[in-house]
């Protein structure tokens, strides 16, 4: 039966955009996202932008401050409305906060920006986030930061972003000038230059031009960078990529813009852009199928569990991603897993020290739940049936330690804590196939931080961690497994769902590991 499609619900869904910014510690990330919510006005932040910036220090601070604020720095959502669309900001947490809540947040979004330092380029935590984003196959749209300074070539960037990326690119618009010469970007796509003007370049004008050939870009730029322009844009016409669409939404071309984000230069332009061109909120796949935003049964699945880190208050958040239908605040839905309904009575759309309560939500936005210790990560909630999305997926984690309680009599609160613990998804853990240690697993080395801290004043133990040399972490799936072959520079353990798991030390380890296994399979996350 074909139901009409309510329409409150359809216009609600079309506005709406949800993406995460992924980037490299100090590439401009919160310049930017603050510089955006100034657009919008915005309407909701968790914890404002700068509040997060004081999150940036030693890992002692960030624990006062999580105990301060009684809910954790590491996980926001903006929200705020531009030119009739909703969007949503999800935060990833750079530097020392990096852990796999970051990659598990990319779940939740539909498009990623990749913001990139003009002068470093591709750096480490850009490579891991676009990984995650890649394998989803999301949309991503790059812009190049810091054009006020003197970087690198915009074709170089081009290159190291297939190169090392792997993804083909196609500039939307193109810079004039760079650093001190720097007066605008082109726009190739609508025939316009955005010119950046004045000592400070405070002032900027949108021009509509013929083309790159027009005498107005000769007379703002002067003769130099007008022809250095006519040569880059007669280039990328001819041996460029040209813009399709098709392969946008797939992740296979990502488009860039060029700017500035401390001097608002291009951002509204790429904002609109971006609005335009990046998807509304997506179907997500389940044990029913797809299940399209519009799908008037509300549904949606949890995608991180934020423990409080103030012992007073146990409570945790569990943020979902809203997948169908709208959400109505005292709504009962189903929790799936375990079977029952519950009330959504407190939800709250965004945390921070004023936490709001929601009235409606609707596919796209996260809301947070207050949960007393109900909800696991990858939990489905719906309204009136049992839909189950698929599983988030677990992540290799890079950072590994052996895990024993000082005190063996407190044995009983241990397993509880380090059960809790995983559960989640603060820690993965490990166990030996030979001497049935316990090893923990990470992505960064706060986690390890955040569990010892827990262990001790939420479950009354003393843990000790004892580093262990291992870098990478393959799920096997093989027919016959020898552990034998598994010994140098490696070791061969078991999940919590008894799927085997190496570690290995290096890479060469791994490679040889892989050679002389040939039929078995080495996966990067749990099967
Ligand atoms: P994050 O670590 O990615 O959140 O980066 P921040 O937004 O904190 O920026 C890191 C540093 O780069 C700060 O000192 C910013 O003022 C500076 N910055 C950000 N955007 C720009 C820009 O467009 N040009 C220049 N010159 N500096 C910028």
């Amino acid at each position: 039966m074909s139901k009409m499609i309510d329409k409150e619900l359809q216009q609600e869904v079309d506005k709406r955009r949800t993406f995460a910014i992924i980037s490299h510690p100090d590439a401009g990330k919160t310049t930017l996202t603050e510089k955006l919510l100034l657009f919008g006005g915005a309407i909701r932040l968790a914890g404002t932008v700068k509040a997060r910036k004081a999150s940036k220090h030693a890992t002692s601070d960030w624990m006062e401050i999580e105990k301060q604020r009684g809910i954790s720095v590491t996980s926001s959502v903006m929200q705020f409305d531009y030119n009739g669309h909703r969007i949503n900001i999800l935060d990833t947490p750079g530097h020392q906060d990096f852990s796999e809540d970051t990659y598990r947040t990319l779940t939740a979004a539909d498009a990623a920006v990749m913001l990139i330092d003009v002068a470093k380029g591709v750096e480490a935590q850009t490579i891991k986030l676009f990984k995650v984003c890649a394998q989803r196959g999301i949309p991503i749209f790059t812009f190049i930061n810091k054009l006020d300074r003197e970087g690198r070539s915009p074709f170089d960037l081009m290159e190291e972003l297939e190169q090392v990326l792997g993804i083909r690119s196609v500039p939307m618009n193109w810079p004039i000038g760079m650093g001190r010469e720097l007066c605008g970007v082109y726009d190739r796509m609508k025939n316009q230059v955005e010119l950046f003007q004045g000592d400070d370049h405070s002032t900027i004008e949108v021009r509509k031009v013929e083309d790159y050939r027009d005498p107005l870009i000769k007379e703002m730029a002067g003769d130099f960078l007008y022809e250095q322009l006519g040569q880059d844009v007669e280039l990328l016409d001819v041996a460029g990529d040209p813009f399709d669409y098709e392969k946008v939404l797939k992740g296979e071309l990502t488009p860039i813009f060029f700017g500035s984000a401390i001097n608002n230069f291009g951002l509204q332009t790429f904002l609109e852009n971006f609005l335009e061109l990046a998807p509304k909120p997506e179907p997500r796949r389940s044990t029913e199928g797809m299940i399209e935003p519009t799908n008037e049964k509300f549904s949606g699945y949890v995608f991180k569990i934020q423990a409080n880190m103030n012992p007073a208050h146990r409570d945790r958040i569990a943020f979902l991603r809203i997948v169908s239908g709208k959400f109505e605040r005292g709504m009962s839905v189903k929790h799936v897993r375990v079977g029952k309904d519950i009330k959504l009575a407190q939800p709250q759309q965004f945390l921070a020290q004023d936490r709001d309560i929601v009235q409606t939500a609707y596919p796209g936005d996260i809301i947070g739940l207050f949960d007393p210790g109900i909800f696991r990560i990858g939990d489905s909630l719906s309204e009136g049936s049992s839909i189950v999305f698929d599983e988030l997926p677990t992540f290799s984690p890079e950072i590994f330690a052996k895990v024993t309680a000082k005190n063996a009599l407190k044995y009983k609160q241990y397993q509880k804590g380090i059960d809790q613990l995983t559960e989640e998804g603060t820690i993965q853990v490990f166990n030996t196939v030979s001497f049935d240690d316990t090893i923990l697993g990470v992505v960064g080395q706060l986690q390890f931080e955040v569990f010892e801290y827990r262990m001790r004043n939420e479950y009354g133990v003393e843990v000790q961690l004892q580093r262990m040399p291992f870098q990478f972490a393959r799920w096997i799936v093989a027919e016959n497994l020898d552990p034998s072959k598994f010994r140098i520079n490696s070791t061969l353990v078991k999940d919590k769902k008894g799927n085997y798991v190496v570690l290995f030390e290096n890479e060469y380890a791994m490679r040889t590991a892989m050679e002389k296994n040939p039929d078995a399979q080495f996966l990067q996350t749990a099967p």
